[in-house]
């Protein structure tokens, strides 16, 4: 066994959220192992493009809002036209919004459950037609601790509700669809530095109590993140479906 099984030579990718933060490092990470991608985002950022103009042959973006009735569809369809094929779907794009549960409305509830939940089920199911048609695939979710233990300081009910969410869907994907070679797995991770968070780790109050809470002591950065959705992608994670890789410096640990 070499260091081979870690490579994506000759796949396809789809990256939501590809633009910035987690799943632009994401996009790097799958570049330097091989892969083509089809990134997709709402907005185009200058390291998209910069990437972009770099590397015209190995990546190309399609804009899209996920929550849009036909982008599930018309991304997919655009990574085909592109490329090909689709062997590898990253489901990455996401949002969070604070509040307490008792003012929480009904319109943020649906946002947010819309991008984080709906949107990656949606995607998927284009994603899953193409992957079954060439007799396999893999897909990676992105989901969070917060699917896992509440959020503090910021109280996040919809944020921590999406992301449990995703991760049983993720579990019912995989279950659905070990034997006919589309492993589904997410990626949980703690608090990474990305415009995401940025707000936050500005903040001296909820910088602390993030901090103090990472046994390492420090936040995560996009490329650890793109490490562990690159293993989840490629032949390395072969006999590895239906998980949700931790990757939040011990976060979870106590
Ligand atoms: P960023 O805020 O940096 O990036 C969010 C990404 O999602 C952007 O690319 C954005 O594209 C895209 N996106 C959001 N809404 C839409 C939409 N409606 N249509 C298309 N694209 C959309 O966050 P991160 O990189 O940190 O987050 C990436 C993922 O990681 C998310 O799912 C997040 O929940 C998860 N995560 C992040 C953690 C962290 O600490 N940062 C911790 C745990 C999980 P655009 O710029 O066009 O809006």
């Amino acid at each position: 066994m070499t260091m081979d099984i870690f490579r994506l030579d000759g796949k396809v990718a789809l990256i939501t959220g590809g633009n910035r933060g987690i799943g632009l490092a994401v996009a790097r990470i799958f570049g330097e192992a091989g892969a083509r991608c089809m990134l997709t985002s709402r907005s185009e950022t200058p390291a998209l493009k910069a990437l972009l103009a770099e590397t015209p042959d190995r990546f190309d973006w399609v804009q899209a809002d996920v929550n849009d009735a036909d982008a599930p569809e018309r991304i997919v369809q655009a990574t085909l036209d592109r490329f090909g094929k689709l062997d590898v779907l990253v489901n990455n794009a996401g949002v969070a919004a604070n509040g307490d549960f008792h003012d929480f409305d009904d319109e943020r509830m649906h946002y947010i459950f819309d991008t984080n939940l709906i949107a990656p089920f949606r995607i998927a199911r284009a994603a899953i037609r193409p992957m079954l048609d060439q007799g396999g695939g893999a897909m990676v979710n992105i989901g969070s601790i917060s699917g896992m233990v509440a959020n503090k300081p910021q109280l996040q009910v919809a944020y921590n509700s999406s992301k449990a969410a995703i991760h049983t869907m993720t579990k019912t994907m995989a279950f659905e669809y070990a034997d006919r070679g589309i492993r589904v797995n997410a990626l949980a991770p703690g608090y990474v530095v990305s415009d995401m968070t940025a707000g936050g780790i500005a903040n001296a109050d909820w910088n602390r109590v993030w901090t103090e809470n990472t046994p390492m002591g420090r936040f995560g950065q996009p490329e650890e993140m793109a490490a562990c959705v690159l293993f989840l992608a490629s032949d390395a994670a072969s006999y590895v479906t239906g998980s949700v890789l931790v990757a939040d410096g011990g976060y979870l640990t106590h």
